[in-house]
């Protein structure tokens, strides 16, 4: 797996899926939101989606995840849960795994003692 360079993570600090998962993970922490656990997770898009659609092999296009995840109503908890667990494999919120790499080194400074960190 190539290393994330650190001009991906750069562009990765100023993109807006991560400012909106650090406010929706402040937003939870404030108590502002109830949604607990993974009960958003059955309100996703992908709910009925092939495992191979949203986990590609490498190399293989992420366009058909992606797009799922562009309409879906709980992309923002998805990708916070992703970034949470450092889950680098598979489409999540609305992130290709690379990107989410990327992401997660930032998030590592959000939130340092997340599970796998
Ligand atoms: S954002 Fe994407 S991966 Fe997450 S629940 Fe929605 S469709 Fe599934």
């Amino acid at each position: 797996m190539r290393r994330i360079r650190p001009e991906e993570v750069e562009r990765a600090r100023r993109d807006p899926r991560l400012h909106d998962a650090t406010e929706y993970r402040n937003e939870v922490i404030r108590g502002a939101y109830r949604m607990s656990g993974d009960d958003w997770l059955r309100q996703g898009n992908c709910a009925d989606a092939e495992l191979d659609t949203m986990y590609p092999e490498p190399r293989e296009p992420v366009d058909a995840a992606l797009a799922m995840c562009a309409a879906c109503p709980v992309r923002t908890p998805c990708l916070v849960r992703a970034l949470e667990a450092r889950d680098r494999h598979g489409v999540w919120g609305n992130t290709a795994p690379r990107e989410r790499r990327a992401m997660i080194e930032v998030w590592k400074e959000v939130n340092p003692l997340a599970v796998g960190a």
